[in-house]
This record gives structure tokens, sequence and C-alpha cells, in this order.
């Protein structure tokens, strides 16, 4: 009797083992089906640089992959609102990233790009894909990306680096290639890559200048090492590659500024100005004279439109956000705010402006196992990429998006 049982444990004990290696078979094969994709962004790369023939490399994704006319990005066209957008599907009004820096105008606290401000997660709104994907146990990393180095860990990838702007970018796609060489088990299926280089570039010496040029040179020089990488680790062909930009740019010169304290004249005082440049909004100390300053705004605008908040129009989807001025003025492309400093030559493009401009436009380029090959396309919207990634990795996002898969899923393989 008690050998009978002895046996049968033994042969239940052999049972169990191989259930465990057929499942852990299973799952290794399953992960390494999993899709993987790397979402690049060069900052402020405008829709138009790739037709310089300074990109060579950018070119020939283009050919073996999607390339996009342009990617259309939020309002406003600046950068931590964009890259949010991105990676969340949200417009910025539903993110909360309304500017690269504001303030909470009910208790002063702010939100800026410096630490611990940018870390602080009660800014961030929505849920990005790294907290989707980690939902679904699929692993992500970040070699930098607005919104990345959150202080709650589950709302972040799983390994991230805080920004450093001065880090050299070999360093940056070095640790992209080595978070791909991890065991199946640990290596991130999707990873962010950022490079400021383009947006720098243009801010300081303007968009036709041969600087911006070499910029745009050194970011393609960038994404060709990481393809050697890809090559080398025989993944290249595995690995969905996703090149994108997060806002165009255009010159702006000291004879295009809009002077809004002169305009105000006597009524700076009962108001404070917060310039984003390409944006101003205007907060009133007596809400009652909103009309008053509305129309004195108005009856003299030049080069500019001003809208009170509350009419803020439709399209933008800004003008519910609470913590965004009484008054915003939204200047012409090409014109800036100023609060009427002498012009230092320093700063001769910017972006930010109304996003229907082509000018704000920037670049979609996809090349990989899940995208068609030599697809071109008409204009994308950056919402979009959002729901396009949960598809790519056959996952659902949780809560209500702004981004439409339909928009997009024709770039697709079927
Ligand atoms: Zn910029």
């Amino acid at each position: 009797m008690l050998k009978i049982k002895f046996v049968s444990m033994k042969i239940f004990q052999v049972f169990i083992k191989f259930a465990l290696i057929f499942l852990l078979s299973l799952f290794t094969s399953f992960s390494s089906d999993r899709p993987i994709v790397i979402l690049v962004s060069l900052d402020g790369f405008r829709w138009d640089y790739l037709e310089r023939g300074v990109s060579p490399y950018l070119t020939e994704i283009a050919l073996k992959g999607v390339k996009a006319k342009s990617l259309k990005p939020q309002f406003p066209s600046m950068t931590f609102p964009n890259h949010y957008s991105i990676i969340t599907g949200l417009y910025p009004e539903h993110h909360g990233i309304i500017a690269n820096n504001f303030h909470n105008p009910f208790n002063k606290d702010s939100f800026s790009l410096k630490k611990p401000n940018v870390e602080n997660a009660y800014w961030y709104r929505g849920e990005a894909f790294w907290e989707t994907a980690k939902r679904n146990n699929i692993k992500t990393a970040s070699y930098f990306w607005p919104g990345s180095e959150m202080n709650l860990e589950y709302r972040r990838p799983d390994y991230y680096h805080s920004y450093e702007h001065t880090l050299d970018y070999e360093t940056r796609v070095k640790g992209v290639l080595d978070w791909l060489k991890l065991p199946d088990s640990l290596n991130p299926r999707f990873i962010s890559l950022y490079f400021d280089e383009t947006d720098s570039k243009a801010h300081r010496f303007g968009t036709n200048s041969k600087e911006l040029n070499q910029g745009i040179s050194r970011v393609d020089s960038m994404i060709r090492m990481l393809d050697s990488g890809l090559i080398s680790l025989k993944i290249q062909d595995k690995v969905n590659l996703i090149v994108i930009s997060d806002h165009g740019m255009t010159d702006i010169f000291e004879h295009t500024a809009i002077n809004i304290k002169k305009i105000l004249d006597s009524d700076t005082n009962n108001v404070s100005i917060v310039n984003h440049s390409s944006l101003g909004w205007i907060f009133l100390k007596d809400k009652s004279k909103v009309n008053e300053i509305y129309s004195k705004l108005n009856m003299n605008k030049s080069r500019y439109r001003v809208f009170k908040k509350q009419d803020f129009p439709k399209r933008f989807n800004y003008g519910n956000h609470p913590f965004i001025g009484d008054i915003v003025i939204v200047p012409e492309i090409g014109w800036h705010i100023t609060d009427g400093r002498k012009w230092d030559g320093k700063y001769v493009a910017t972006h930010g402006f109304d996003n229907e401009e082509i000018d704000m436009h920037g670049i979609f380029l996809a090349r990989g196992p899940s995208f068609k090959t030599n697809y071109n396309v008409g204009t994308l919207n950056n919402l979009d990429i959002y729901p396009l990634l949960c598809k790519i990795f056959g996952i659902s996002h949780g809560s209500k998006i702004d981004g439409d898969l339909d928009r997009i899923i024709h770039i697709l393989k079927e």
C-alpha cells in the first residue's frame, strides 16, 4: 500500500516537472514572439528637413517602410505637451501638460522641466504607454522621454534614465542596445529614445543654418548606429523602428516681435502675463475686467488672435484646462511675444504656434515587421501613435483616449 502510494507520488512529481517545463517553454516562446518597438524622437525635426539631402539613413528607412507627409502635433506645438500626447493618446487639455512651464493658479504650484517638478506625478494625467504595457506584463524602457521619470513606479518604464541634456548620443544608443541584450525574461519590448539636437540647433542658429544641417546629419548617423547594432544582434528584422518628431520650427526676427505690455499700456498693472513666446496667457487680477481688457487687446491687435478662455475655438482642444490664462493670445506664425527687452539674436527660431500650420508639423517614419513597406501616406496625427502601439502589442488601452486607431491602422501590414 505504502509502495503504491510512493510510486504514484513519484509519477505525480514527474508529471508536475514536465508540466512546468512545458508551461515555461510556452511562456518563453510567447515572450520571444512578442513584438519589439523602438520609438525615437528627434526634437523639432520639421516635416520637410528630410528633403534637404543631409539625412540619407532616414531616407533609407522611409523607402523600406512607412513615410508620412508630416506628423501633426497638438496645440500648443511644444515639446512636453506633444511628447506626452504621443505616449498617452490624449490632448494636452486632457493629459494636463499644457506647456513646458506653467503653474496651478489656485495654489501657485509650478510645473517646469527642472527637477523635482518634472518628476511630480501630480501634473501628469492619463495613462502613458509604459503603464498600459506594465498592466499587460510587457517590459518597457526609456532613454529619455518627457514623463518617463515620474516619481510613481507603476506609472513609469521598468528601466529609465533621468534626463541629462549633455549626455553624449552614442551612450544613449549603446544603452538601448544593451537593454536588448538582456535575457528574454528581462528585456524590454518597448523602448523610447530622445535627441534634442535638431531643436537646439534651429533655436540658436535658425532653420536655414549650416549648424542645423549638421545637426540633422548627426541624428541621422545616430539612427544608423542604432540600426547597425540591431544588425549585429541579429534582430533588425524583428524590430519595429518608429522615428518621429514632436513639432516643427519657424524662424523669428527682431521685427516680428509683439510687445503686449505696450498694447495693454496702463492695464499691464492689472494683469499678469505668462509669455511662452509663441503663445501668451493673460491672468486678470480682477476677473470682472475681462471684457474691458479683451476689447483693448482685440481692438489693437496686429499679427495675433486673441480669445477669452471660454471662447477659445474648439478645434484647438485647449480652452477647457483650468490652468490656462483668462485671455489667450495666439501669434501668427513667425511672430513672437516679447516683454520689450532688447533682441539679442540668440533665439532665432521657435515653435508652439497653431498646429494647423504645416511648419509646426514633424515627421513620422516606421519600418519593421508590423509595417507596410515602401508606403507613403499623407499627414498623420500624433495622438494616434498610442493606439497604434497598443494594436502592435495586441493590448487594449484602459481609459478613454483622444487618439483614433482607425485613422492610422492602414499603415500596418494586414
Ligand atoms: Zn524647442
